[in-house]
């Protein structure tokens, strides 16, 4: 596709899918959008993008669509039936779904495409509002490769670093499992400063020691669930996200849902959707991930 101008369909265009598509708008490309909410769509209209009526309108005519809904549920109900955008659009239409979704939607979704003679590939993002924002997002890509080298010119100008993860469903696999290793690491590292607090550790002390040693990791040294150690992680800022504990959970929910459908045993990552349901039922519902250490606080 290089430099050449494309007329895109853009669907979704919520707190992620509206500033991805104004990227896309500002880089030169056609777009043309809708959602649900007049709002989104009134957003998008004021930075430059056309607004069609339906998704069936949208995808009319268009080279490329880009996809940004809530869960699989919205993806097969925009994707498919007789009023889905792969009976409308033309053949050889290139679809990329960024949509957070449950593997075997979106490998049921990419099936329908290829039957209908589409490229698609399901592109997840990690980088929340500000990399969407910023075009800084990073995408997980699953899907041949044709498919992928029509993608990477239109995922260059929306994100900064893309890992082609493996065939269709790959990108949200490769998203839900780093993200079920993140909740996981997030509630263990709380876990470590609630017990330092009760065995009279400095928490500053025990963030030095374990930064520099076996315990690290991200969810320690980037996003310290504690005041002081880090002064841009969240817990600075009243645990206001970030990344809300709601998405937390709704990931982590999403690699239960894997687990059952692959047989593989994930007892830490149910176990981590337990507490943060819990969380997310008792006061967590507005707070960042990582406020996560006020419940094991308080746990018994
Ligand atoms: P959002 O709710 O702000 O946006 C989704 C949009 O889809 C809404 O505007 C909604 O009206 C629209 N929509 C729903 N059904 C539709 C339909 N049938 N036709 C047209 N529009 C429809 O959600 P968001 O924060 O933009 O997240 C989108 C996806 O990205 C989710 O899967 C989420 O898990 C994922 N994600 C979000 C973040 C984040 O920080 N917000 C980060 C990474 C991934």
């Amino acid at each position: 596709m290089g430099e050449e101008v494309l007329r895109v369909a853009f669907i979704g265009l919520g707190n992620m899918g509206g500033p991805m598509a104004a990227n896309l708008v500002k880089a030169g490309h056609e777009v043309v959008g809708t959602d649900l909410s007049e709002e989104a769509c009134a957003a998008f209209q004021a930075v430059g993008g056309q607004v069609a009526a339906s998704a069936a309108e949208a995808v009319r005519d268009v080279q490329a669509v880009v996809t940004m809904l809530p869960a699989g549920k919205h993806v097969r109900s925009v994707y498919l039936g007789e009023d889905g955008i792969l009976a409308h659009a033309a053949k050889g239409t290139l679809f990329i779904d960024s949509s957070t979704i449950d593997v075997d939607s979106s490998r049921d979704v990419a099936k329908a495409a290829s039957e209908a003679g589409m490229d698609m590939v399901d592109a997840p993002v990690s980088g929340g509002i500000v990399g969407a924002a910023n075009g800084t997002l990073t995408f997980m890509i699953g899907g041949p490769e044709v498919a992928f080298e029509r993608a990477k010119p239109l995922l260059e100008i929306m994100g900064a670093s893309l890992v082609h993860a493996g065939d269709a469903g790959a990108g949200q696999a490769a998203k839900i499992c780093n993200n079920m290793l993140l909740g996981i690491s997030m509630i263990g590292t709380c876990e470590a400063f609630v017990l330092a607090e009760k065995l009279g550790l400095d928490p500053q002390k025990l963030f030095d020691v374990s930064s520099k040693s076996s315990g690290q990791c991200w969810s320690l040294t980037s996003y310290c669930p504690i005041p002081g150690p880090v002064p841009t992680s969240p817990a600075n800022n009243g645990y206001k996200p970030g990344f809300a504990a709601p998405m937390m959970l709704k990931d982590l929910l999403l690699a239960e849902e894997a687990a059952g459908s692959s047989g593989a045993k994930t007892p830490m990552g149910e176990r981590a959707a337990r507490l943060y349901e819990e969380y997310c039922g008792n006061g967590g519902e507005n707070s960042d991930f990582s406020g996560i250490i006020h419940l094991l606080r308080n746990l018994g």
